[in-house]
């Protein structure tokens, strides 16, 4: 990674770094500011330095939210004594020269923060050079310091800064709760623990500890420690290049989303940074697969020639600058719609994993409910309540034993292929659709949930989500292609809308009918609707334009003209769909998954629900205590 150059460069070299002051012409080019605003901004800069120092353990520990104390260890290289007034000197840095301040490998480069802090705390920094026979301490009182003196210390550095602001009270009085104050020193340690999976952490808050994350972690690790086990299993792998700019990473299915964009890590050259331009590129990339109000779960990390990013741009270096905006842009959108579109049907296992947790979660309860022994009681046996789940359980159960006929099937032919699909072993061989993802269709619940046997275990699909979704891909496709096939209705259909509704519909008159929707003026209160995408088959074509109005209200003009069309699609494709309750035969429900097979991002609905959740036989064994 980019800011360990400058640490592997030095240790090749086996000379420990100095701390010079930096030319004046530097001082004045470098964005000047206050860096330490709150106890997250200390921590940052202090942790940030034992990083540059080469540590690869580092511990903090603060209390009252970081405000009556901070305190950062490390086993980096340390400082000589003579460069520790150095260090406290505004200015004077070890990392640059000051030459070429786009060439900056290290996080810090400044020379700022430790005297910041230093100004507004009870400061103190111990530390024993590698190689050095001992460690010496360095103590600032409102920005007075004492003669420097020896310590105990082994090797690295301890900085601790106590009673933050305690001689500015009124900066004391801008800072949050101490929940607050801590949730933001945490957000920046797991930041930059993400950063630096080589890099063990920890965070004690009080005495309890608040986050820890061995060395030596690979990234996926790191990214599941902060973010969820199921982040593991759900992500998808990002790597791509371009002209020399390399995006790597981990991207969770549309299907794992939040509803906070607070679970997006983004790596610049190894530096954590929250920049509009990347989010926004992440939020287009995804924006086909989610609700607008929810947001992916990614870490992302950009690697380029530093001299094609600005990280000098503010003072707490979480913005940057690229110098070709465009193709860094241009570089995520495509990796991330690329990922997402081989992903294709996969949905999110959490589905599956969840329910299965709701299944044990309730058994558990059951048997607590009803003491040890389960739905026996020592007086002898009682029928024991029926809780939802177990309900759901026989009616499960109760379909299966049903004849076919009697569970819903439409035509005598589509129950005779069926009998044979159900019956695998009397005839020739197992069927070979179960090695198929989506296995092979033997049932359908509730007229919407369709169950399919799989090779290694079970999957129930939402009938509607999954339509839903495959006729909005087929929308798409067919407007990238210029052609969306529309039908005449028989009858030409008059809606009436508000004034407001209306006008809205007839500015998007042309777009609509490139869509295969051509509606036009009838009269002052109504609308005359000619023909409809053929997509759609029949549909209630009043309701439709209804929910398009909503959704160009809601729309405004925020989106392009092909992300507006797309979102047409979706809210056309959402009433085309089958709804749930209507039934359908073995050959219809097969055809349906096969299409889903070969359609892309049918794992989830345009939602980002997902159209079906998998059960493995091994799940299922464990819900019947077997495993
Ligand atoms: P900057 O990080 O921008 O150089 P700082 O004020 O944060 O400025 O630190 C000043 C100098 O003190 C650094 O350049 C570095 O040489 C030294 N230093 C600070 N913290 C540590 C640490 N934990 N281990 C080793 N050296 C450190
Ligand atoms: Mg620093």
């Amino acid at each position: 990674m980019a800011h360990n150059t400058l640490t592997d460069h030095e240790q090749d070299q086996d000379a420990l770094p100095r701390i010079r002051r930096l030319p004046e012409g530097a001082v004045n080019r470098i964005a000047a500011g206050e860096v330490i605003e709150r106890p997250a901004a200390a921590v940052k800069e202090l942790v940030e330095n034992a990083i540059d120092a080469g540590a690869r353990q580092i511990d903090i520990t603060i209390q009252d939210g970081g405000k009556s104390l901070i305190r950062v260890v490390d086993d980096g290289c340390g400082i000589a004594r003579e460069d520790l007034p150095l260090a406290l000197e505004r200015h004077a840095t070890s990392k640059t020269d000051g030459a070429d301040l786009l060439a900056i490998y290290s996080f810090g480069f400044r020379g700022e923060a430790l005297p910041s802090i230093a100004a507004v705390s009870r400061f103190s920094i111990t530390s024993r050079e590698r190689g050095a026979a001992s460690a010496w301490e360095l103590r600032v009182e409102a920005g007075r310091a004492a003669p420097i003196a020896p310590a105990a210390l082994n090797r690295g550095t301890i900085v601790e800064a106590r009673d933050l602001f305690f001689a500015t009270p009124a900066r004391l009085k801008f800072l949050r709760s101490e929940r607050s104050e801590s949730m933001a020193v945490t957000d920046v340690v797991k930041r930059l623990a993400l950063a630096t999976p080589d890099v063990g952490f920890s965070l004690t808050e009080g005495s309890r500890t608040g986050f820890r994350a061995p060395g030596g972690e690979a990234r996926l690790e790191r990214l599941a420690r902060v973010m969820g086990r199921e982040f593991r299993d759900n992500a998808l792998q990002i790597d791509a290049e371009r002209e020399g700019i390399r995006l790597s990473g981990f991207a969770g299915l549309p299907t794992l989303h939040r509803g906070a964009s607070t679970a997006q890590f983004l790596f610049v050259n190894g530096r954590p940074v929250r920049d509009k331009l990347l989010i926004g590129a992440v939020k287009g990339a995804y924006s086909d697969f989610l609700p607008r109000d929810r947001h992916p779960v990614l870490g992302l990390y950009l690697d380029l020639d530093p001299h094609g990013v600005d990280v000098n741009v503010h003072p707490a270096k979480t913005e940057v600058r690229f110098r070709d905006h465009g193709m860094i842009r241009g570089l995520i959108v495509s990796a991330l719609k690329h990922a997402l579109a081989e992903a294709g049907h996969r949905a999110s296992t959490s589905g599956g994993i969840g329910a299965l947790g709701r299944f044990s979660s309730a058994s558990a309860a059951n048997a607590a409910a009803s003491g040890s022994a389960g739905f026996y009681q020592s007086g002898g046996y009682t029928q024991p309540r029926p809780s939802p789940p177990s309900a759901a359980l026989r009616e499960v159960a109760r379909e299966f034993q049903a004849p076919l006929v009697e569970s819903g099937w439409a035509s005598r032919d589509a129950v005779e292929a069926d009998q044979q699909a159900s019956h695998p072993d009397v005839a020739a061989g197992p069927d070979p659709r179960t090695r198929l993802p989506l296995g092979v269709p033997r049932a359908q619940l509730h007229e919407n949930y369709i169950v399919s046997q799989t090779a290694t275990g079970m999957i129930l699909i939402d009938q509607h989500a999954a339509h839903e979704r495959l006729v909005y891909e087929r929308l798409k496709q067919q407007l990238a292609q210029n052609k969306v096939p529309s039908q005449q209705l028989l009858i030409p259909q008059i809606v009436e809308l508000g004034s407001e509704t209306r006008a809205r519909l007839l500015d998007e008159a042309d777009n609509f009918a490139r869509l295969g929707l051509e509606i036009e003026s009838f009269g002052a209160g109504a609308l005359c609707v000619r023909a409809a995408p053929a997509a759609l088959g029949a549909c209630d074509v009043s309701a439709l334009l209804h929910d398009l109005a909503d959704d160009l209200e809601e729309l405004g003009e925020a989106l392009s003209l092909q992300a507006r069309l797309e979102a047409v699609c979706s809210s056309m494709a959402c009433h085309g769909s089958v709804r749930s309750g209507r039934r359908l035969n073995a050959a219809e429900m097969d055809a349906l998954l096969r299409e889903m097979e070969a359609t892309p991002h049918s794992g989830q609905c345009n939602h980002g629900r997902p159209t079906y959740i998998e059960l493995s036989l091994a799940d299922i064994e464990k819900l019947f205590g077997r495993a």
